[in-house]
């Protein structure tokens, strides 16, 4: 056995990080603006205001702010590429290979039935009503929450929409509306996140996180397996100066890299996914569990910046985890609008 060309390794292997670092670059950039992510984007940003001819350059920057800032279905197409190449990749070579290894059949079903459930979220979040506040429905959501006078102030009006701000509701530039108890836009779904469809957006989350894992442990199984039939941990290889090695770890994931390079590369794709979408998934159900909304969240540290310790913000708004949840089940709204 010889070392595989450690050229073509170090070339793959580049391009593989830079594919990586680009798609969590894009994952990020959805975050908020104080972000890290969003200080690295200033930072290229001023980069290539040095380099690129100053007419193209603000196109280009004209171009990137309209999909910010606007309503616009690059993200979701972007999405459905993305889940298109990884599930594409799946069946084409995982699920096969894995059928002639005879996997467990449910478990190589799983990821279908996940991205069946998650499809049905994602409609449901990008489709439904957040809770836009208009003229005709503002006393239902001003009677929704008490303001708490610091973060939520009395008599506020929006002086885009002209309606009297309930308490938790933001005004959101690229929807152009106020949302009741507003979370965050998302770009991904094309929509706000707010009292309405936070509940879907959680399913949402949970599904698309569950599909990365279900996908990144068949292939893992698959991967483990063809390493312990090919008996590839047992033999030796030869380096550059004739010496003669036994194959560690880093030689098995060269060999699997060079022999699968599109399955490897979705492997650590889908990882990365696991990664950053359970930990999203899990500061969103920390948010549901202390009945607070992101808007508050990054407000709140702010506040607490700003303010003493004493003075600072209080939550006023959770009742206890099960009632919490319980609010985000049936925003509260509803059941204002029921006892009417
Ligand atoms: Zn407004
Ligand atoms: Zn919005």
């Amino acid at each position: 056995m010889t070392l595989p060309g450690e050229m073509d390794f170090l070339i793959l292997f580049g391009l593989y990080l830079g594919l990586v670092l680009l798609s969590v670059a894009v994952c990020l950039s959805s975050r908020r603006e104080q972000s890290f992510s969003w200080t690295l984007i200033r930072g290229t940003n001023q980069v290539f205001s040095r380099v690129i001819p100053g007419a193209v350059y603000r196109a280009a920057q004209k171009a990137i702010h309209g999909l910010f800032h606007s309503r616009t279905s690059f993200f979701v197409v972007l999405h459905l590429i993305l889940e298109g190449l990884v599930y594409g990749e799946y069946t084409w070579e995982v699920f096969s290979y894995c059928q002639e290894l005879q996997f467990n059949r449910l478990l190589l079903l799983l990821p279908y039935v996940l991205l069946v459930v998650n499809v049905t979220f994602f409609i449901l979040c990008s489709k439904s009503n957040p809770g836009i506040i208009t003229k005709s429905n503002q006393l239902l959501f001003v009677d929704a929450y008490a303001y708490d006078g610091l973060m939520f102030r009395q008599d506020a009006e929006c002086p885009t929409c002209a309606v009297r701000k309930p308490a938790r509701s933001r005004h959101c530039g690229v929807c152009r509306g106020c949302i009741h108890r507003f979370d965050h836009h998302c770009i991904w779904l094309n929509n706000c996140i707010g009292a309405f469809n936070i509940r879907f957006f959680l399913c949402y989350l949970l599904t698309l996180t569950s599909m990365a894992a279900s996908i990144a442990v068949v292939t893992v199984g698959f991967l483990t397996q063809i390493v312990l039939l090919s008996n590839l941990t047992l033999g030796h290889y030869i380096d550059d100066q004739d010496q003669e090695h036994p194959v560690d770890t880093f030689f098995v994931i060269q060999e699997l890299f060079l022999t699968f390079p599109r399955i490897v590369f979705m492997l650590g794709f889908v990882i990365l996914l696991v990664v950053i979408l359970g930990s999203y998934f899990c500061f969103i159900l920390y948010l549901i569990l202390t009945n607070q909304t992101s808007n508050e969240w990054f407000k709140s540290a702010r506040y607490s910046e700003q303010y003493s310790r004493e003075e600072g913000y209080r939550n006023i708004y959770s009742k206890g985890v099960w009632a919490n949840m319980a609010e985000i089940v049936t925003p509260l709204t509803a059941l204002a609008e029921k006892r009417k």
